[in-house]
């Protein structure tokens, strides 16, 4: 049922409510394409970035993601590619503070791969972050390396008890892995909730071409599922954090497992946010190709009313959902790396 408007919406926010009634109160914001790791679920190890001038400076990110706020967004998540290796991004961060400060903002938070985060911990909380995501597919070596394709798993370890340390709420992060995830998941289930973090798994979506069969990848969560219930008691939750993640408790460590299916289950009817790329693409749906350009606008300055209604615009036409298949023959769904994204 479309809402065009309520009594007690202010008009900005209602430009925040598309047509099937949902409104969007998220944005995840990636700040960079570019990454320290190559993820074989993620990008090709050989991987074309886009050049610098076409993506947005720090004082556009903070102009664009302000424009958002303004409207009603309550919760941004900074993303990438790796959002750390952005030259300058603790100054984006700082800056965007200030929305915390004065009540518009109620959450800043990150994605991130974990390895510049035991430099920046102690920003980040400074600058009003009170939880990160970090990704973390493995707590094996060699399997971390083989993944990443180059990346040393105790850097990320470092990273995660510098968060901890600075007093950052962590959940972990991991691509449900053929061959992987079923050998270790208790294992990461001990790491996590042995240390107070909540853990997700993700499946594995089809998106760019990464160089590796996805098909060899893909391991569907109601099979892990079913194997961590063969040792350990879940009882399923009506919490939300405001993502697609369906959460359970597990009783005998107390500890918190999200579970993300875009793969085998839908969650679009409950999807309350859009995304934007480096480059000021607004994309109101991951699954799909459908964007609106912001960068013109944006760079059109003015009193940004021509920025406004685009992203006005943009929510009210917010696909109903995506229809992800992985191809018999691994095609990608979608051309579109998940790093041009952030997930
Ligand atoms: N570099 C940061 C990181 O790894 O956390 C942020 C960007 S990364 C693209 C965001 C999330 O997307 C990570 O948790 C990553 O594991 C996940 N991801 C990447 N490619 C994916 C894919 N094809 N399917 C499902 N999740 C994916
Ligand atoms: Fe980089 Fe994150 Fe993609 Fe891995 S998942 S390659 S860390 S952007």
């Amino acid at each position: 049922m479309p809402h065009s408007s309520s009594p007690s919406a202010s008009p900005s926010s209602c430009a925040m409510i598309d047509l099937f009634g949902r409104r969007v109160t998220y944005l995840r914001l990636s700040v960079t394409d570019r990454c320290d790791l190559r993820c074989v679920y993620c990008m090709a190890e050989d991987m074309t970035f886009l050049p610098r001038d076409q993506v947005l400076s720090i004082e556009e990110l903070d102009l664009l993601a302000s424009a958002f706020v303004a409207a009603g967004v309550t919760k941004l998540r900074i993303t990438g590619g790796e959002p750390l290796v952005r030259k300058g991004i603790m100054d984006l961060f700082a800056g965007l503070s200030r929305h915390l400060q004065a009540g518009t903002l109620r959450e800043l938070t990150l994605t991130t791969n974990g390895t510049l985060l035991a430099r920046h911990a102690d920003e980040l909380a400074r600058a009003g972050v009170k939880r990160v995501n970090v990704s973390l597919d493995t707590l094996d070596a060699a399997r971390f390396r083989a993944i990443t394709r180059r990346g040393s798993l105790g850097v990320v370890m470092d990273g995660i008890r510098a968060a901890l340390e600075a007093g950052l709420k962590v959940k972990l992060n991991a691509v449900a892995l053929a061959g992987i995830t079923p050998d270790e998941v208790f294992d990461l289930i001990d790491f996590a909730h042995g240390h107070g973090m909540d853990l997700t798994f993700i499946e594995t979506m089809p998106l760019g071409d990464v160089g590796v069969d996805r098909i060899d990848q893909y391991y569907p969560l109601d099979a892990l599922r079913r194997l961590i219930e063969t040792r350990l008691t879940l009882k399923d939750t009506t919490e939300r954090t405001g993502g697609p993640a369906r959460y359970a408790r597990v009783a005998e460590t107390g500890g918190r497992l999200g579970f993300i299916t875009p793969m085998s289950h839908s969650f679009c009817e409950n999807c309350n946010r859009v995304r934007v790329s480096a480059t000021g693409m607004l994309h109101t749906c991951l699954g799909q190709e459908d964007a609106f350009d912001l960068k013109a606008p944006l760079r059109a300055g003015g009193d940004g009313a021509a920025l406004r209604a685009t992203i006005a615009t943009a929510i009210r036409a917010k696909p109903r959902g995506h229809d992800f298949v992985i191809a018999r023959d691994g095609t990608p769904a979608l051309a579109r790396h998940m790093s041009a994204l952030g997930g």
